[in-house]
């Protein structure tokens, strides 16, 4: 018995409400029994960790997110002289450590706000690689991190050139999955499509870029060494592609047909024979719901955020009447979106389809860990699993904001020590007003609309 977490209310899988149980983790970080007021027997050691009456569920997991920006305003679009100066200094030693530094800082910061899991997808330099191996080495002190490396792209596609290796070939792109591979990545993430953050024209977010035949490459050389294939994939057509092709994850969405259904649900090409969505409302809703020239932002990316948010919302809602795989990713980094709110993504989901608070976390805790690979170490409070916990003071079942309520945050066992994260005033207000106001009031507009 490392330590003991003892009097809480505890979250099971297939619950729908919480138990008063006490937890206990052994030396190695995992959970090894639960059980109704456990006696702590004879090791002096046992460290107790008392939190009676709170509120403890499996720690969140993080199934879309970035390291490499804060997410605040001023992380909006920049120039193109800002772009090339910021890739030019990422060549040299200086710029990496900078960098490197930044994206522990953000993994710390979700770990604290809860997410005790994130897949990274798209990172520069294969910076994530080494931040995942530092942090293995760090039991307890960072979340668990699964890393893409470099996105895949075609030449002057979704983040090339200096977010993602190009290729213009299945041969080509084999050799790029060949790269990230041999870097270390756990994913391999491909742009389908162009997409929101660097589209120099309106429509080009959900264009398409990679052909089936380079994609079905792709994925055949990532499922040849056991590795699953996200697709970043903002339109109907590109989605069907990248299914076609065999992708385990689409990342964003759209309007789905009966091919895109079917295929979800069964995709052969897959690596484990059905493919999940992963829709991403915390970057886009903020483009929609908010006023464009109060925050002077970009027209091209208002109207691309735009057209992306209701095609991801139709194909959020057919995803969920039929039964297809839904993970919880908010694609931090992006503009609005910053690393202590993931809560808002759940609110989001949960909001725009008129989900109960369990039903997301749910998606957000089990449903994530088996999209993501992770569901036998993480996702659920119970025996064997990873000692990864939520310990919040209010009933995140009551509303979901409660999620911002916490407690403590539990690693592998070790509370996650506290540390005040840096919280951007100005942009929380937008986005609470978002969340309370514009978000049901544009929400009734679409159903009205519909009908
Ligand atoms: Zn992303």
């Amino acid at each position: 018995m490392k330590s003991i977490i003892k009097g809480g209310l505890v979250l099971l899988p297939h619950a729908d409400d919480f138990v008063k149980l006490d937890i206990v983790v052994d030396d190695s970080g995992n959970i090894s029994e639960l059980g109704d007021d456990i006696a702590i027997t004879g090791n002096e050691m046992t460290h107790v960790i008392d939190v009676t009456d709170k509120y403890i569920i499996p720690g969140l997991i993080n199934a879309h997110a970035h390291l490499f920006a804060s997410g605040n305003l001023s992380d909006k679009k920049p120039t193109a002289v800002v772009v090339k100066t910021i890739a030019a200094l990422l060549q040299t030693k200086v710029g990496k450590k900078i960098l490197t530094d930044r994206m522990k800082h953000n993994a710390l910061t979700e770990l604290r706000t809860g997410v005790t899991t994130i897949r990274s997808v798209g990172e520069f330099h294969y910076l994530d690689v080494k931040l995942r191996d530092d942090a293995e080495k760090e039991v307890g002190i960072y979340p668990n991190l699964l890393v893409s490396g470099f996105l895949l792209s075609i030449t002057g596609g979704h983040g090339a050139p200096y977010l993602a290796l190009e290729s213009d070939s299945p041969w080509d792109g084999r050799k790029n999955v060949r790269k990230n591979v041999k870097a270390g990545v756990d994913w391999i993430k491909i742009c389908a499509t162009g997409g929101v953050t660097d589209a120099r024209r309106v429509g080009e977010a959900g264009a398409l870029q990679f052909t089936e035949e380079e994609m079905t490459a792709i994925c055949q050389e990532a499922h040849k060494v056991n590795l699953m294939v996200a697709a970043h994939a903002q339109s109907t057509e590109g989605v069907r592609l990248a299914l076609r092709a065999g992708v385990d994850t689409i990342e964003h969405g759209a309007a789905m047909d009966e091919e895109i259904i079917q295929l979800f649900k069964n995709n052969p090409k897959s690596y484990r024979g059905y493919s999940a969505l992963i829709p991403t409302f915390a970057p886009a809703a903020p483009f929609t719901l908010l006023d464009p020239n109060d925050l002077k932002l970009d027209p091209i990316t208002v109207k691309n955020a735009e057209i992306v948010y209701h095609n991801m919302i139709t194909g959020y809602k057919q995803a969920l009447e039929n039964d297809i795989k839904i993970g919880v990713g908010n694609d931090a980094s992006m503009t609005f979106v910053t690393h202590y709110d993931f809560w808002r993504e759940l609110d989001y989901a949960s909001q725009i389809a008129n989900l109960k608070p369990i039903d997301v976390i749910t998606r957000a805790t089990a449903g994530n860990a088996e999209i993501i690979g992770l569901k036998d170490k993480i996702g659920t409070i119970e025996p064997s699993k990873m000692a990864d916990l939520l310990i919040l003071s209010t009933n995140p079942l009551n509303n979901l904001k409660h999620l911002t309520d916490i407690y403590c945050v539990v690693k592998s066992g070790t509370v996650v020590p506290d540390k005040n994260a840096d919280f951007f005033e100005p942009l929380n207000a937008l986005l609470d007003d978002i969340a309370d106001n514009k978000l049901p009031e544009s929400l009734n507009k679409i159903s009205l609309e519909e009908e």
